[in-house]
């Protein structure tokens, strides 16, 4: 266990300081970090973290301690708390909450320094034709006929692909392996096969 984590760890007395969940706490080194200063860091749950990176859909009801943890004296829950009250900020809670919050001029700048705060609702999730959410080791089947440049690939509609990958960054794109050769398929083709 590193130094920062056991100062955390007695800080928030072993509990997501966000959620109070008690559950697969890991540090958070609130970005751009790194940092190893206890005040720039938080301990959090993976549900937390999770909706935080934006790997699973924003569920407000969750969210409702931030109208709490804004007030903490800690920056990085603050910075956490506002960049999350701002993508909730469709909700009049999270809305009245940003009103009433205050953040040094320095810490707000810090807020605003990764931009996340900006993307209220577009989470970052691979999603197929029918907007099932996609994860990597998913089957999928192609619901088109894919014409693969310069191969003679047969990736014909109903191709099952085993075992997909995601592609970072790009939440249209996933990779599979086809008659053993690795293509880039577009998520729009294709559709989550279910056992
Ligand atoms: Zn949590």
């Amino acid at each position: 266990m590193t130094k920062l984590e056991e100062q955390l760890q007695k800080r928030s007395d072993n509990k997501c300081e966000l959620c109070q969940s008690g559950d697969a706490l890991k540090v958070y080194e609130v970005p751009p970090g790194p940092t190893s200063d206890a005040d720039d860091s938080i301990l959090i749950c993976d549900t937390c973290r999770a909706q935080i990176d934006k790997k699973a859909e924003l569920d407000s009801k969750h969210w409702r301690f931030l109208s709490d943890t804004m007030w903490s004296e800690v920056p990085g829950m603050q910075v956490v708390s506002w960049r999350m009250l701002n993508r909730l900020k469709q909700e009049s809670w999270a809305m009245e909450s940003l009103d009433m919050m205050y953040l040094s001029d320095e810490t707000l700048a810090w807020a605003k320094s990764t931009g996340d705060h900006d993307n209220d609702d577009a989470v970052d999730l691979h999603k197929d034709s029918n907007g099932t959410v996609l994860q990597s080791g998913d089957t999928v089947v192609l619901t088109k006929s894919l014409d693969v440049k310069g191969t003679t690939l047969n990736a014909k509609l109903g191709t099952v692909v085993k075992n997909i990958r995601l592609v970072e960054n790009n939440t249209e794109q996933i990779e599979g392996k086809i008659e053993g050769q690795v293509i880039v398929i577009l998520t729009k083709y294709v559709r989550k096969q279910t056992v």
